[in-house]
């Protein structure tokens, strides 16, 4: 016989524990199913590349789905879905049956051709366990990426006392969404706290020589390092989707109610592609703000008392001492406007398309993310002198 659930989610990350909390506050008895490729129950990821690194205890990472009267059928990648049956079989071969699903898949980084443990793609707490305990060596580690995740585990891996190359693609740290002055100043910032900074160069190939991975760069030189942590993004995790019939485009499409082109099967979190009121368009977001709203969202629309989803998301990083918080579209390519009480120490940064701002980057500038959202929202247009002064930073 099946297992039958009413509300089944496939995943077993932040969106998944959102959602299934919200499901059984809105339905306080029935069944809910949680299926996921991990083997651990789900927790936070921000804290893999921040506050653990900083001395905050592992158990402060869960967040105790099992206590929400939740069945977590762990260590299960589910392989198909079919949704005219509704019914979802895994890796070994096994099917469930469901009312409504949430996909909450998320994403996969995305891997360099070179296969060899010696490369780590730093996504999930077995990842953290293994670096942590690599770094309790004397080793030599390069990171590969200046966008969030290569920057935060440079920084964590300087923390510890450990030899640290970066290697940067773009011109500096953050150059995708910092205006050039600001990913400047961060790059230095990084170079005065020891980390060995290599911007404007690439990956050209990779080997391994005398128990090491040799790193070379497109700008024709090499070096040697033990460890190698790529942080090159992620793909979403669409293909069941996909094989599903279900609407794909950088992500499962979803409604403004989080419902893929089935009404029974939701998607939310990094994998959705969700349409975002404040902006006019459509989205796909890797924020944890996202991972709760979104899945807390969808939880209760599967439960029949949804609402449409309205919410921007907002993210946040730390850099060593620096840190932020940013909103909507913060995308370095946009006009941008700096107003800064201390040059790159305190200010916010506003990114305008015509006039109109589309995100809002807020540096060391804590408790402004709603303030900003209601600036996203205005239809402006604004000039530069507008925009001075217009979040008060602390
Ligand atoms: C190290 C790190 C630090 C971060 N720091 C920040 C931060 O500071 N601020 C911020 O806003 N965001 C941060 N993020 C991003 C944030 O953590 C993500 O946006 C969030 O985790 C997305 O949650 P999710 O549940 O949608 O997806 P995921 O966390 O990717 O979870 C997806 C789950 O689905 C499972 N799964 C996938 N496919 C299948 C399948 N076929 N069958 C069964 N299970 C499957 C996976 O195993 C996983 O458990 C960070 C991410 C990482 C990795």
């Amino acid at each position: 016989m099946l297992n039958d659930y009413p509300y089944l989610i496939v995943g077993g990350g932040m969106t998944a524990d959102a959602a299934a909390r919200a499901i059984r506050e809105a339905d306080p008895k029935a069944p809910i199913g949680l299926i996921s490729a991990e083997a651990h129950p789900p927790y936070n990821r921000p804290p893999l590349s921040k506050a653990l690194w900083k001395g905050d205890p592992e158990s402060s990472i869960w967040r105790g789905t099992d206590q929400a009267g939740v069945d977590l059928l762990l260590g299960r990648r589910v392989t198909a879905i079919d949704p005219a049956a509704r019914t979802v079989s895994d890796h070994t071969g096994q099917s469930l049956r469901f009312g409504k699903l949430l996909l909450a898949t998320g994403g996969t980084p995305r891997r360099l051709s070179l296969g060899t443990d010696q490369v780590i793609y730093y996504r999930t707490y077995d990842d953290y366990r293994r670096l942590r305990e690599l770094a309790g060596h004397d080793l030599r580690f390069a990171v590969i990426g200046g966008g969030f995740i290569g920057s935060e585990i440079a920084a964590a891996l300087r923390l510890q006392g450990r030899t640290v190359t970066m290697l940067v693609p773009e011109q500096g740290v953050g150059a995708r969404v910092f205006p050039a002055d600001l990913s400047g100043f961060v790059t230095d910032y990084y170079r005065g706290k020891g980390v060995e900074m290599r911007t404007g160069e690439g990956l050209a190939s990779l080997e391994q020589r005398g128990g090491k991975v040799v790193i070379k760069t497109t700008a024709g030189k090499e070096f040697p390092a033990d460890v190698l942590v790529a942080g090159l993004g992620i793909v979403p995790n669409i293909e069941t989707a996909e094989h599903a019939g279900l609407r794909v485009d950088n992500g499962i499409v979803v409604d403004e109610w989080l419902r893929t082109t089935r009404p029974e099967i939701y998607a939310a979190g990094d994998v959705a592609n969700f349409p975002s009121a404040a902006l006019g368009r459509h989205m796909r977001v890797e924020h944890e703000d996202a991972a709760n709203s979104m899945g807390r969202a969808a939880g209760l629309a599967m439960a029949g008392q949804g609402a449409p989803y309205t919410h921007l998301p907002f993210f946040y990083s730390d850099l060593f001492e620096l840190g932020y918080e940013a909103v909507g579209d913060t995308d370095a390519r946009l006009e941008t406007v700096a107003d800064w009480k201390e040059p790159f120490r305190e200010g916010v940064v506003y990114y305008l398309e015509k006039g109109r701002v589309r995100g809002v980057l807020l540096w060391n500038a804590w408790g402004q993310v709603d303030h900003a959202r209601a600036l996203i929202a205005q239809p402006g247009p604004f000039t530069a002198a507008d925009l001075k002064g217009r979040l008060p930073v602390s």
